[in-house]
């Protein structure tokens, strides 16, 4: 090689790398101040209803939801695995799963306050893109289409990580959008979709609650008209709970407005991010020639607190955080790395946080892009190997069962369709003809594959 070939190559690969960002995703850390482990068994936590915390530990139990040592350790993890991130994106649930009775307005401020203050004291010179999750008001689930002393408390809070700009829509509807990391060309949304919960009775006979839905389709119209590139980052997906078939969290009207937006404005949205589900997985977004547009990533949570959802058998996970490897330039998702605690072993001996796994090595792809995470998807309904991954990441390693046909439809169905009815039909089809497959060919060295 010549000299001058080994100089080209050198300025390749530096480019390769400048164009190379990372940023953490962290979601549902709902804080259980009430953690008492010298407490009996059946009162060590108030999440955990009357259930026996009957492993509980200094790093907490799969019926409760985080004590103070596994959120300390979930921050000082993030900051010993990638102690500088371009960003960090929060996507809220901060409170226990307690009655409303035993929080009140203060303890819910008390709560969201205490871990602002971790994370900026962990990450003071980080910028953090932060939403509001349905636990982060009081009455829980009932965040209102205006003003009130929570949103106005909470951008007090987060003065430092937003605009001044954005605390004025953060005042009025508890959403803000922002250059990313102040540069051109680059755009952050961070919505509060919790206005759009069927749980939430303020919102549901409005038609656009805060207007968010009409300020989003302006700002991603003026986003295409100045080139921009975007992240949309919230705490309540739409489409359906993967764990319990037919559980939806929209309402139907706001599930279509919603789809509507992002498939008539897909090619400026280049990843969306968010919580909720504490378990990991993502949908996807088709056009109307069911061409992969869109890619939703759900993170999950740090609470291993195991859901008390009607018909969830055995829902806890393992506490979960995730690293996202993008380009700088064009926000295209390269990769995503999920890093656990296993609560069994954190338990038993030291607490270590280590990588579970990355994206494109478990599931063979070139990148994270919709195009590859339809061929994620088409590889977990048709190889059982990889369907069986997939499950076992879902709840974070936790649930290692097989994944039978029921669990295969489930998933597969919430994972690609987020539409009311086309989940319907996708049930009615057995999630099977819903995919189709050019790899059958190569089925035998998939599944050789897979097992590495
Ligand atoms: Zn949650
Ligand atoms: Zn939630």
């Amino acid at each position: 090689m010549s000299k001058v070939t080994v100089f080209l190559s050198f300025l390749l690969f530096r480019e390769i790398l400048a164009l190379s960002g990372n940023f953490w995703h962290i979601t549902d850390l709902h804080w259980d101040r009430t953690y008492n482990l010298t407490s009996q068994p059946e009162h060590i936590c108030a999440s955990s209803g009357d259930r026996p915390a009957n492993d509980a530990g200094k790093f907490g139990d799969y019926v409760c939801d985080s004590p103070w040592f596994l959120i300390n350790s979930s921050v000082y993890a993030m900051k010993a695995i990638l102690p500088d991130p371009d960003f960090i994106v929060w996507t809220g649930d901060d409170t226990p799963h307690v009655p409303n009775e035993d929080l009140g307005e203060e303890e819910v401020l008390h709560i969201i306050s205490s871990l602002t203050h971790l994370i900026n004291d962990v990450f003071p010179d980080t910028k953090v893109y932060s939403a509001l999750g349905n636990h982060d008001y009081h009455p829980k689930n009932q965040l209102p289409a205006a003003p009130n002393h929570i949103y106005d408390q909470v951008a007090e809070l987060w003065r430092d990580w937003l605009d001044p700009e954005s605390r004025e829509t953060f005042k009025k509807g508890g959403y803000y959008t922002e250059k990313l990391l102040n540069q051109t060309g680059l755009r952050m949304i961070v919505l509060n979709t919790n206005l759009y919960y069927d749980q939430n009775k303020l919102t549901e006979d409005m038609y656009d609650p805060a207007g968010q839905f009409s300020w989003l389709d302006k700002v991603l119209r003026d986003a295409a008209n100045s080139n921009e590139k975007v992240y949309i980052i919230g705490h309540i997906p739409p489409g359906f709970f993967e764990k319990k078939r037919n559980k939806a969290w929209f309402t139907r009207k706001f599930n279509k407005m919603y789809l509507d937006l992002i498939q008539n404005h897909h090619s400026v949205i280049l990843g969306q991010f968010f919580g909720h589900h504490h378990t990991d997985s993502f949908r996807m977004f088709y056009d109307s020639e069911d061409s992969p547009i869109s890619a939703m990533f759900l993170s999950p949570g740090v609470t291993p607190w195991k859901t008390t959802l009607p018909g969830v058998k055995d829902g806890a996970n393992n506490p979960g955080i995730r690293v996202i490897e993008y380009d700088t330039k064009t926000l295209q998702v390269k990769d995503i790395v999920t890093y656990y605690l296993n609560l069994t072993r954190a338990n038993a001996a030291q607490g270590r946080w280590e990588k579970e796994y990355r994206l494109t090595e478990s599931f063979k792809v070139p990148d994270a892009s919709p195009a590859s995470m339809h061929r994620v998807l088409e590889r977990i309904a048709n190889e059982h190997c990889y369907l069986q991954k997939y499950y076992e990441y879902n709840s974070v390693s936790y649930d290692l069962t097989e994944c039978d046909s029921d669990c295969r439809v489930d998933h597969v169905c919430a994972a690609k369709e987020v539409d009311f009815e086309k989940y319907k039909e996708c049930l009615a089809e057995g999630g099977a003809t819903a995919i189709h497959s050019g790899l059958l060919p190569f089925l035998f060295v998939i599944a050789i594959w897979c097992l590495q």
